[in-house]
């Protein structure tokens, strides 16, 4: 029977007592303290109750009701959570925030706005939330069958560690012996041991240990990242292919291959162009990014107003301000883009001077703040070992200098002035069209054809007329122009932007890479109102040379097998493996591959769990998810709860393809509830962490989050709380994992 086919008040199902929509109510029923691994009993002051109340004490941290990290005011009495308000030290939620020398008492009292969004000021909820786990679970049935039982910290680290037949009491699993975290670390010897002997640049079994993760942050991701690192395993992947990856791989691969976000200056803009971007609902930080478009817009501050388009397939609550509404075809916003480009190109609106000059030094002494490769020469002969690379020096014939590096050749330019070829590096200003205004014609260069990436662009651009860029993307042909026109009327203030919404489709990075060039074409690139990295976050890691400790250091022996490949095959090319090699030894067809090797993208979930159902590139032993749900929250999985038939049912089902799967969470959730083991965690009110700030807020931010309150979390035989971390710490000092207990680092 579900649970809407009877009928039950409110009351009745908020308290649990209807016993047969309950399984906790009725296996409380033979287990008299269940229920108290799940509700903690007590009375809870009211957020109205708070004010002025005798033991009230006010503590700052920082939320992780989403990934915006803004700063918290937390009210605390005798011990318990009773109401969160913005920080008004944090630039997230106060504009200015306060001086940092304004006392704890005062700040109090300040009346400033310092904002909190719905979902912030309702962490409590979280934290005393009635399902939260304080204490570790093993399933008594078969996974799925959410029968648990709770067992001791000592259980937990020495069943997980040793391994053996842990679940003999579960019919069909009496014999099945279960590899441990020893099994795989053999006394220090794992990471000598090749996972596949035919392919050893694969890594050592060790990698068969895969951890992930959903919302561990900076302090918490780095904490997961140090066991994996120490245990041998390079599986230690974050969610952002469910999130935004081709947003930050367009990013990366359109400047130095690190920076992932950028932001308009809304502060001082003019003009912002947002692609797929829900500016006063999401985005980072999403209550700051409503905050500050809203006030630019209405003309708060010095400059005139800020003018703001939305392009995107839905309305979303930004247009309520926003200058127009461009409603684009689902995936089709890059057809805009480069709409706008060729009009921007052929009507001569783009800042040439900027983009003419070819180096760093160069930009430096006109005042520019950077550069770009648009007048770098591209090899354009098919037959050529360079085809479609930048020519090089030494093809074209010059002498190259002691800068040169040989991981990055010089690239070579047609000197504006002289009209003659030379090193990028030594030209002042180069020439973006070598074979005359408009003309994608190559310029022979020591006989090579060669074209500008400029040229490049424009030949890509001018594919398809602006009347067919407009039917592509279901717009009208006039709105294309008026975008280019807008877009290229406020010198450096104004911006494009973009965020999931154009770019969260297969052809979502070229786009994304087609929206950074129209800032590029402007010249907007971290100038005041323009589109800007932000400032740099606290080296919280300690790797400068006076820090105290180096946390991204410590002793560890010299390893004879190489680190690996992940299981999701991201961050490697396929052509440089063994695998690739050895089929094309063999004479066979290298492709398809069992499933695809990402070399560009970061943190791929989904082929996590590919490679895990395919065993490619290797089998995985260990699973371990931290404060995840991906059943619920990722394309295998979601949209089909309970459909077990759905891939990742599937496969965290199979006991073969996932023979141990560990979860760390606050609560049981559609994908823990598969789990071997459950590991209670802390959540955020109650932990440590750092967090880096959003380009949003233009100068240097890094909160800091600290305990608010103790945690609720049983604690370990060592009097620590349990969590992730002591989870952590506990099996690698019971391994002898090297930067674990004493001598860490
Ligand atoms: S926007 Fe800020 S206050 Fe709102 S949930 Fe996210 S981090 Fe918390």
């Amino acid at each position: 029977m579900s649970l809407f086919d009877k009928k039950i008040s409110r009351r009745q199902f908020i308290t649990g007592s209807v016993a047969a929509t309950s399984g906790i109510v009725a296996l409380g029923g033979s287990w008299p303290w269940l229920p108290k691994m799940f509700y903690r009993p007590g009375i809870y002051n009211y957020p109205m109750l708070s004010e002025g109340q005798a033991a009230e004490d006010v503590r700052y941290s920082v939320c992780r009701q989403c990934r915006s990290d803004c700063g918290i005011e937390a009210r605390v009495v005798n011990g318990v959570l009773v109401k969160l308000d913005g920080n008004p030290y944090h630039p997230n939620t106060t504009e200015p925030q306060l001086d940092y020398a304004t006392p704890l008492d005062k700040a109090r009292m300040m009346p400033i706005a310092h904002s909190l969004c719905a979902r912030g000021q309702a962490g409590r909820q979280s934290v005393y939330d009635r399902y939260r786990i304080y204490y570790p679970l093993k399933r008594s049935g078969p996974r799925g069958s959410n029968q648990w039982k709770a067992i001791s910290w000592e259980q937990l680290i020495g069943e997980v560690t040793n391994g053996g037949t842990l679940f003999k009491d579960v019919p069909g699993e009496e014999s099945r012996q279960v590899e441990g975290f020893r099994d795989l670390w053999k006394d220090g010897q794992g990471p000598n041991i090749p996972v596949d002997s035919q392919h050893p640049d694969m890594g050592p079994i060790t990698n068969q240990f895969v951890s992930f993760w959903g919302r561990a942050e900076p302090g918490q991701s780095d904490f997961i990242e140090r066991f994996a690192t120490a245990f041998g395993s390079v599986n230690a992947i974050p969610h952002v292919s469910i999130c935004e990856v081709s947003h930050h791989v367009a990013t990366r691969t359109s400047l130095n291959g690190k920076i992932n976000m950028m932001k308009p200056d809304f502060k001082h803009s003019e003009y912002v162009i947002f692609f797929g971007l829900n500016i006063y609902q999401a985005n980072f930080p999403m209550q700051t990014v409503g905050r500050k478009v809203a006030a630019a817009a209405s003309g708060e501050g010095s400059n005139p107003p800020l003018k703001y388009v939305v392009v995107d397939s839905r309305t979303p609550q930004g247009v309520q301000r926003a200058l127009r509404h461009v409603k684009v075809k689902p995936g089709y916003d890059g057809a805009i883009v480069m709409g706008m480009i060729r009009h921007i190109v052929e009507q001569h609106r783009y800042n040439t001077t900027y983009l003419s000059i070819p180096n760093p030094d160069a930009a430096h002494q006109a005042g520019e703040l950077n550069f770009t490769n648009a007048t770098w020469l591209v090899v354009d002969d098919p037959r050529h070992p360079l085809y479609r690379q930048f020519l090089t020096a030494e093809a074209a014939g010059l002498p190259t200098t002691k800068k040169a590096a040989p991981s990055s050749p010089p690239a070579v330019v047609i000197d504006a002035k002289t009209g003659k070829p030379g090193l990028a590096e030594q030209v002042d200003a180069a020439s973006l069209w070598p074979s005359g205004d408009l003309s994608v014609q190559p310029v022979q260069v020591n006989g090579i054809p060669c074209r500008t990436g400029f040229q490049k662009l424009y030949e890509e651009a001018r594919a398809h007329t602006i009347v067919e860029y407009a039917e592509l993307a279901g717009i009208r042909e006039d709105a294309i122009v008026t975008l280019a026109e807008e877009f290229t009327s406020h010198g450096r203030r104004a911006a494009a932007e973009f965020y999931r919404g154009a770019v969260k489709h297969t052809n979502g990075a070229y786009t994304g890479r087609g929206i950074m060039t129209l800032n590029f074409l402007i010249g907007c690139v971290d100038w005041a109102g323009g589109y800007i990295v932000g400032g740099q976050p606290a080296n919280n890691m300690g790797t400068y040379p006076s820090a105290p400790y180096n946390l991204t250091k410590w002793p560890t022996p010299k390893y004879t097998v190489p680190a690996g490949v992940t299981i999701s095959r991201e961050g490697t090319f396929y052509e440089n493996t063994s695998l690739y090699r050895d089929a094309v030894a063999a004479g066979k067809n290298p492709f398809p591959t069992p499933r695809p090797w990402l070399p560009f993208s970061f943190g791929v979930w989904q082929e996590l769990f590919g490679g895990a159902w395919n065993q490619y590139p290797y089998p995985v032993k260990i699973l371990f998810m931290h404060e995840a749900n991906p059943l619920f929250s990722a394309p295998p999985g979601m949209s089909g709860y309970p459909d077990e038939e759905l891939p990742l049912f599937r496969l965290i089902k199979d006991l073969k393809k996932v023979p141990l799967f560990i979860v760390s969470d606050i609560l049981i959730s559609e994908t823990s509830s598969y789990a071997d083991y459950i590991v209670p965690d802390t959540n955020y009110p109650e932990i440590w962490g750092t967090l880096p700030g959003f380009p949003t807020v233009p100068t240097s931010v890094m909160g800091v989050r600290h305990p608010v309150i103790e945690p609720l979390t049983a604690k370990t035989p060592r009097g620590a709380p349990m969590c992730m971390e002591n989870f952590l710490i506990d099996v690698a000092q019971k391994l002898s994992l090297p930067g674990f207990g004493k001598n860490a680092f």
